[in-house]
């Protein structure tokens, strides 16, 4: 029998939440795929995220959704999101792990999670998919290089090479690199042509030695509340929920959502140069107990220690319609390697799915 080489139709480089959802999709769209994570299993950041229990959606309507990834009035990520979010809404991906017999819980405040509160399950889930629909998947490889050809790509690992007719680049943010995302996918994307806009931490604690915090250190107020005041002291963002005492600081959902918002407010306030003065002039104010505490100025911890990355590829290089590269045709992006993030509460596990669900549909349609 005469064997001759033959392209993958899709190369999805990641597998984590988006590239685990990209290669379920291909399969119900039976696009051919290979799907190719660089640690030993898939999931490794979907594992750990909301404490191993996942909470990988909320339940509200996709408006909703929208409405509320806009921070500090930075609405650019909402109008990219939107077609995506729209199509692969927080109810439908409810229904899509419903469908896969997975038990959900619905908190109070609509953020589900699965029943047995493990984040194995949903992981579980898309292994068993994929185990089930024959996808091929390689772990424990890593892409190290893309380079566009005539046909395809290829796609290089440290070992061999395979030749792909279209890449999803899902390789994640830059935050807690030990679970994978190096920023790999950015720096494919850059070599490309595509700009990248620089990282900031989102979603972190914040810093302070302050004594009336670090004498209760390992403290949760879940009943908390924490507000961004700017230097004329008006209330810029107000959100109630969990105020934590760190040793470092203070972190906790309420002060998360702040640290995203002033890591957004300063981004779009235009005033180049000038950050550090602007972010010292922004007030914390954090409320739990009886205790309602002012910090100014106060740093955010780095990056790598972030729930997710703000910044990576440039969403102006990107066609939201499809996913697909402006700058380089059959290459599409999905996930936190694009300069999307959302708030506490399933939002960037959410925006993970919606974009991969809308890139590997697009490539369906167009094969
Ligand atoms: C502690 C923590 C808790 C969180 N909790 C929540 C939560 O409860 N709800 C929520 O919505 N979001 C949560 N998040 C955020 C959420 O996990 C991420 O936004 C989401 O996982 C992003 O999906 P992704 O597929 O883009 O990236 P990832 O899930 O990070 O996946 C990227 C994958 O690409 C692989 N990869 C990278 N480079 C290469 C390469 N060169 N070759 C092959 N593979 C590569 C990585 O190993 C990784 O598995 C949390 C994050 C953290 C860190």
């Amino acid at each position: 029998m005469a064997l001759k080489h033959s392209p993958v139709k899709l190369a999805i480089v990641g597998g984590g939440a988006a590239g685990m959802f990209a290669a379920a999709i291909a399969a119900e769209r039976k696009v051919p795929a290979v799907l190719i994570e660089r640690k030993a299993r898939l999931g490794s950041k979907v594992l750990m995220t909301a404490n191993g229990r996942c909470n990988f959606t909320k339940d509200i309507s996709a408006d909703q959704f929208l409405s509320d990834l806009v921070s500090a009035r930075d609405t650019k990520a909402r109008d990219f999101v939107a077609q995506a979010i729209r199509e692969c809404s927080p109810r439908k991906i409810i229904q899509g792990f419903k469908s896969l017999n997975v038990p959900l819980r619905r908190m109070a405040d609509a953020r589900m999670f699965p029943a047995d509160g493990k984040a194995t399950t949903i992981v579980h889930a898309f292994g068993d998919l994929l185990r089930d629909s024959e996808t091929p998947v390689l772990t424990n490889c890593a892409v190290t290089g893309i380079q566009p050809q005539k046909n395809g790509f290829i796609v290089a690992t440290k070992n061999f090479t395979l030749w792909a007719e279209n890449v999803l680049l899902a390789t994640g943010g830059v935050s807690y690199p030990k679970l994978g995302s190096v920023g790999d996918g950015q720096n494919f994307a850059r070599e490309l042509g595509h700009e990248l806009v620089p990282y900031r931490p989102g979603l972190i604690g914040m810093e302070t030695s302050d004594p009336r915090i670090t004498r209760l250190a390992g403290r949760r107020f879940e009943e908390g509340r924490a507000k961004v005041i700017s230097a004329d002291g008006a209330t810029l963002f107000d959100y109630r929920g969990e105020v934590d005492c760190e040793s470092f600081g203070l972190s906790g959902a309420a002060v998360y959502n702040c640290q995203r918002f002033i890591e957004h407010y300063i981004r779009t306030s235009g005033i180049r140069g000038q950050e550090d003065r602007l972010r010292a002039s922004l007030t914390l104010e954090v409320w739990f107990e009886h205790e309602r505490l002012q910090f100014k100025g106060l740093p955010p911890r780095p990056v790598k220690e972030a729930i997710v990355t703000i910044g990576g590829v440039s969403l102006d290089d990107v066609d939201p319609r499809t996913m697909e590269s402006r700058k380089v045709p059959h290459l599409y992006f999905a996930g936190e390697v694009l300069d999307i993030d959302g708030p506490t509460g399933g939002y960037n596990l959410t925006l993970a799915f919606a974009t991969a669900r809308k890139a590997v549909t697009s490539i369906a349609a167009a094969l």
